[in-house]
């Protein structure tokens, strides 16, 4: 199994990092024809316009959109849910996203930089006691189509949600050294 993680700006290492804790195969993407081989894709934390405009430059748009029909699961964390999701609310003028995943997310809902904190999470199926999710500039999902599922809340918001094949994350699950939602990825969500 080859799971291939955005690596143009953001936290891409640190997945990288768990991705090979777990024992799974992992792919630094930089360019589209590399996700040929993917079964998932992991699109990380990092600053979502940024992200946005490097993936229109190298052609991500299409790529990545044509891979999801074809079978390859994603996963966004922070950043990354902005750009899967189908609304994004107070994002800058006209910024894009794949429009993937039926959930409107608000970027920086959670405040600025100075706002950073860590949380205790109870997330639905994951095995285990609580999750420390750290949240960074974090966007929350402020509505779920019905075919998704909130796995999580802090707050009375929606910081974790999975539609099929489709995974969104507030926060930083790659940077507390846990593998749990790297694991369910890679075997529940990448699998189903
Ligand atoms: N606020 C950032 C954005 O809009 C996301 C922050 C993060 O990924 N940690 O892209």
């Amino acid at each position: 199994m080859q799971i291939g993680v955005l690596a143009l700006q953001g936290a891409f290492r640190e997945h990288i990092m768990m991705l090979e804790a777990i024992e799974v195969t992992a792919v630094a993407v930089r360019l589209p024809e590399q996700m040929s081989d993917l079964c998932g894709l992991i699109i990380p934390g990092g600053e979502s316009t940024a992200i946005a405009k490097l993936m229109e430059t190298y052609g991500f748009y299409d790529a990545i959109s044509q891979q999801h029909g074809a079978g390859m699961a994603v996963w966004g964390t922070c950043a990354g849910a902005i750009l899967i999701a189908k609304e994004v609310l107070d994002g800058i003028g006209g910024q894009r996203s794949l429009g993937l995943m039926d959930i409107t997310v608000r970027r920086n809902a959670f405040g600025r930089q100075k706002d950073s904190f860590v949380a205790d999470l109870d997330i639905n199926h994951l095995p285990g006691e609580g999750f420390r999710g750290v949240f960074i500039r974090a966007p929350w999902i402020e509505w779920v189509g019905k075919g998704v599922d909130a796995l999580a809340k802090h707050d009375g918001a929606i910081v974790a949600a999975r539609q099929g094949d489709l995974l969104a994350t507030s926060f930083h699950p790659e940077l507390t050294g846990d593998p749990r939602i790297h694991r369910y990825f890679a075997q529940e969500v990448v699998a189903s």
